[in-house]
């Protein structure tokens, strides 16, 4: 979401004037997009920053900003840092605080969506891209920040992520991934998700979609059965779960239940048989018993997860969780449960890749391998990363898997 919010953001820098260079100790703006989903994530920022604010000696006109999240969670605090604190819903106001030297805008919106700012497309492979098509929300899940620093829900007109798409296929991108914080949770006018994603997805059968990131709550029959419908959509699904136990799910406001998730896991299994589905986990959350965790543990395993991120549970300020709960679980056996999280998930993704040796799948290529230039890479279908001899990228390729690790397969 960050990735694709700087897009944005150097497009309007753009257009008054600006330009990106490559070394930033030679920049007169450094710009930091942030996170606040977790404790480390703001750490590592001020960790960093110390490093840009010593290049002012240097050079006295630098002006440094904090954008995004931490901005929006900071506020005031950040002035006696930073020049420019801009939030998520206020990045049009940059031109201005820039001439002005110096300034805060904070302020959420209901509204804004960017939809009329096309991103100017940075590190880029020229084959795979993100559209934003959705901003905020305000599911307010006990121990989330999002709702507080990203505002409330709002949707991007079926037509201008329509018109993006298009466009980005022109260029010759072969891959684009809708994003939002819920992006299934879409809904503008009339159109909700299954319908955009139809829309997208007819606009040339050579275009592939995914999306990202989708909550249990609005993953429908309807979409599955649009996603069966059309062999350009990927078939592969990032679900967070966050937790296996009732007990949890209940005091993190999750909203569905363990039995309701695993029925949504096997409405897929139905519909898309070939789909892949990940998850998001956090270990260690207020009050969480080694039988919560134990739950956790055997709803991996049950589901088969190709892919998780996995994290501890980081107590955010002001969040319901930090009001209500304590944050009880001692970091020792926070991190214990993490690793046997993890441990578990390499032995699922490992199995995961497995099953894929002997089959051919077909492949889009993006590029050169990192590690041998006579390689290409791609990714299939499910969202697997394959390696084989070289390819053009932007073609398609029918691959048969030989061999793989637990995060790569070998073609
Ligand atoms: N909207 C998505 C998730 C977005 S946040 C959803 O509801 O599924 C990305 C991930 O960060 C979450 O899925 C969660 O696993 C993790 N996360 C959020 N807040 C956290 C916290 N306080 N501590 C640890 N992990 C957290
Ligand atoms: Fe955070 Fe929950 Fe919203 Fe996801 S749905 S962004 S976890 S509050």
């Amino acid at each position: 979401m960050n990735f694709a919010d700087s897009e944005i953001l150097i497009s309007i820098l753009k257009d008054n004037g600006y330009t990106s260079i490559d070394d930033y100790r030679n920049a007169d703006l450094i710009l930091v997009n942030t996170c606040s989903i977790r404790e480390h994530a703001e750490q590592r920022v001020f960790n960093r920053l110390n490093e840009f604010i010593s290049l002012k000696k240097r050079n006295p006109f630098l002006k440094i900003g904090i954008v995004g999240c931490m901005a929006e969670r900071l506020k005031e605090q950040l002035l006696n840092k930073v020049d420019l604190v801009v939030g998520p819903d206020a990045y049009r106001s940059l031109p201005r605080l820039l001439q002005e030297g110096r300034g805060i805008d904070t302020v959420l919106s209901e509204t804004e969506t960017y939809d009329d700012i096309i991103p100017v497309r940075t590190d880029t492979n020229g084959i795979t891209a993100f559209i934003s098509i959705m901003r905020g929300c305000q599911n307010y899940c006990a121990y989330c920040v999002v709702p507080y620093t990203r505002g409330r829900e709002r949707s991007r007109s079926a037509d201008t992520i329509v018109g993006e798409a298009r466009t980005l296929f022109e260029q010759g991108y072969r891959e684009i991934t809708l994003l939002g914080q819920n992006v299934n949770s879409y809904h503008y006018g009339s159109v909700g998700f299954p319908a955009l994603m139809e829309q997208v997805a007819s606009i040339n059968s050579l275009l592939r979609v995914r999306f990202a990131t989708s909550h249990p709550k609005d993953i429908s029959d309807e979409l599955l059965h649009v996603m069966a419908r059309y062999d350009n959509i990927c078939k592969s699904i990032h679900l967070p779960v966050q937790h296996g136990s009732n007990e949890i799910l209940k005091k993190m406001n999750r909203r569905y239940t363990r039995e309701w998730y695993l029925d949504r896991i096997a409405a897929i299994k139905n519909i898309l048989p070939s789909c892949t589905v990940s998850t998001d986990i956090i270990a260690g959350f207020c009050g969480e018993t080694e039988e919560d965790h134990l739950q956790t543990l055997s709803l991996m395993r049950e589901v088969g997860y190709s892919a998780a991120f996995m994290f501890k549970y980081s107590e955010r300020p002001d969040t319901f969780a930090a009001k209500h709960y304590a944050d009880d679980i001692p970091e020792e056996v926070k991190l214990r449960r993490l690793n046997e999280i993890i441990a578990l998930q390499q032995e699922l993704s490992l199995a995961s890749n497995e099953r894929e040796i002997g089959l051919v799948q077909e492949v889009l290529v993006e590029g050169t391998s990192h590690r041998n230039p006579e390689q290409s890479y791609g990714r299939t279908s499910q969202n697997k990363v394959v390696v084989f001899d070289n390819l053009p990228a932007g073609s398609y390729a029918n691959i048969k898997i030989i061999r793989c690790t637990p995060v790569t397969l070998i073609g």
